[in-house]
Formats: structure tokens, sequence, C-alpha cells
């Protein structure tokens, strides 16, 4: 029993000693903040990927901790080329201006590059590079080509808005904010694909990007917003995935675009999402929707026939305006109380109760 209370107390002491950090001689306790990066702390060197990790010390005696922490730049090798040999990563271009602002590290402008292939930095005075910092290359229009690196996690709102020569730009999967207007007026970007981690594409962001033909959305999105591909004159198809929340005028003058799948569980179809989608022939309202908001189909010349399931409680003001060529099918009865008014303010041709696969008119 005595040797059981001796060994207990040993024990104790131990603990206590080490859940203090005393040292040997008693003299302080260690304090393991400080980021040294000395190769006595070294973990691990830089490479492509990753930068050097350090053992935290103790900011009094020095004495090595055990939490780590990263410090420096990615480290390439060039082998005297122009890309890395191991991860093709391509030696950024001269002039561009960086920043530090905030704890983050990111391009600020073009500053005094004369490029037109631009290459982005993945490290900044030995920081990574993680944002493009809003407005950062507007109205760059001698910019033909952009190439980031996978550092960045952020396109700041207008970060190439208006850059009417960019034809193409590689969103690295490593971006998932992109900022509204961040590439609005992009007149010459004919692809885009949204990296999977993007799960909004905000206001405007591709507004009047009249060449795009092309977009990749990834299945995570969860919201396009408000005129995010408004005036994409060239866009002809676009896979919207289940679940994402459309907002108003969200592809309004896509005027080549001429047909649309709704995603599943579509329950709204907002203000003036189709608005001036002139080519547009192919529309299936699913049976989910039961709001159309005003303007919804405005304009859409080419339209000649759509069906609104019985499911459909509102539809607000010309959401048909000037939809010369179509005939309305509507699956109830008689015009449900929740429609507005106007809601077919072109009078366009309406027959009334029909189901599926006949025309009861
Ligand atoms: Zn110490
Ligand atoms: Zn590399």
């Amino acid at each position: 029993m005595k040797r059981v209370f001796i060994t207990l107390v040993t024990a104790c002491a131990l603990m206590c000693a080490l859940i203090t950090g005393l040292t040997a001689c008693g003299l302080h306790e260690h304090d393991f903040t400080a980021e040294k990066a000395l190769d006595k702390y070294k973990v691990s060197d830089a490479d492509c990927l990753h930068r050097a990790v350090y053992y935290k010390s103790c900011a009094e005696c020095g004495e090595k901790g055990t939490e780590t922490f990263e410090s420096g730049g990615y480290k390439h090798d060039f082998g005297g080329g122009v890309t890395c040999v191991k991860c093709s990563y391509h030696k950024p271009s001269d002039g561009l201006e960086y920043v530090r602002n905030l704890g983050i590290t990111g391009v600020k402008s073009k500053g005094a590059c004369t490029d037109t292939d631009i290459y982005i930095a993945d490290t900044y005075d030995g920081q990574p590079v993680t944002d493009i910092f809003e407005y950062a290359f507007s109205g760059c229009s001698s910019i033909t080509d952009v190439t980031i690196p996978n550092s960045v996690t952020s396109i700041d709102r207008y970060a190439f808005n208006g850059c009417d020569l960019m034809t193409s730009i590689a969103i690295p999967e490593s971006v998932t904010w992109i900022g509204w207007n961040a590439f609005s007026g992009c007149t010459s970007l004919t692809e885009i694909t949204i990296p999977s981690g993007v799960w909004n594409i905000r206001e405007q962001t591709f507004s009047g990007c009249t060449s795009l033909t092309g977009v990749t959305l990834p299945d995570g999105l969860a919201t396009i917003e408000a005129r995010a591909f408004s005036g994409c004159s060239s866009l002809s198809d676009v896979n919207i995935p289940d679940d994402v929340t459309v907002l108003q005028y969200a592809f309004a003058d896509c005027s080549a675009l001429t047909s649309i799948k709704f995603p599943n569980g579509t329950t709204y179809i907002a203000e003036g999402t189709f608005s001036g989608c002139a080519a547009l022939t192919d529309v299936t309202i699913p049976k989910s929707v039961r709001k159309i908001g005003s303007d919804a189909f405005a304009h859409c010349v080419s339209l000649s026939d759509v069906i609104i399931p019985d499911s459909v409680e509102y539809i607000g003001s010309e959401a048909f305006l000037d939809c010369d060529a179509l005939t309305i099918y509507c699956e109830a009865k008689e015009q449900p109380s929740g429609w507005s008014s106007r809601w077919n303010a072109s009078h366009c041709r309406v027959v009334w109760g029909y189901t599926d696969g006949e025309d009861s008119d």
C-alpha cells in the first residue's frame, strides 16, 4: 500500500513538472511562441506546393517546442528555363505590383509590367499570394492571357473587369471566392470553368462577356446572383447544377441561348431571369415551380410554346411581354387568383385546362 502511495506521489510530481514546463534548473516556464526560421528548428524544406516548416521555440531560452509554423515562399526548380521542371509553374511576370495588406498578400495592380501574357507570382516577400485584389487589372486592355498560381484563393471584385482582349484565363482549383463584376465586360473571353470550391457566382461577375460561349459550373454551387451572365450574347448552352438558386436577370439578354434546363428542385423563376433571350425556343418549366417573377421571359421572341404546370401559384407582371410567337398552355382551368392582372400583358394566346399531350382549346 505504501509503495503504491509513493509511486502515485512520484507520478504526480512528474506530471506537474511536465505540465508547468519547468526546466531542469527550474528557472522559468517555457513560452513556445517564438517563430524563428532557423535551420535548427526546421522540420521540412519548401517545395513547389509547400512552404518550409519549422518548430516554434521558447521566446526566453530558445528551447525547441512541438508546435510548428510555415515560413518563406514556395521553392521551384527552373533549371535555367522559365518553367519549373517539377510542376511546370511559370516564372512570374516582371513589374506587377504586390502588397501585403491586413495580413493578406496579393496582386494590387499591373504596375510597371508590360507583358500581355501575364503570369502572377505564387509568393511575394516570403508570403503566399492568395488574393487578386479589387480592380487589380480592371481596364487593362493590353492583357491577352493571365495565369493564376494555385496559391490564390480569392479573386476580388472588378479584378479583371473590362480586360477586353483577354481571351483565356484558367482559374485554379484553389480559388473559392470570385467577387462581383470580377470578369464583367471581358468581351473576348470565350470559355470559363468555375472551380469546385466556389459556391456563389456573384452579381454581374460575367456580365457583358459577349464572346463567352461556354461556362462550366461546379456541382456544389448554391447561387447564381443577379445579372451574373446578363448580356453574354454568345452563350448558347449552360448547364445549371441541381439545387442552385438563380436570382433576377441572371441570364437576361443571353441572345444566343436556345434552351434551358432548370435544375431539379427549382421553385422560383426569378424576375427577368431570361428576359431578352431572343433565341430561346425550348423551355420546360418543372412541376416544382410555384412562382414566376415579372419579366421572367419578356422579349423571348422565338419562344413558341410553354406549359405552365398547375403548381404555379404566382406569375408576376409582364412575365411574357413581347413574346409575339408564344402560345401559353396552362394546366389551370382558369387564371389563378395569385397571378398578376398583367401576367400576360402582351395578350399571347392562352390555352386553359391543358393536359399533357392534348390541346383542349
Ligand atoms: Zn525556455
Ligand atoms: Zn515547381
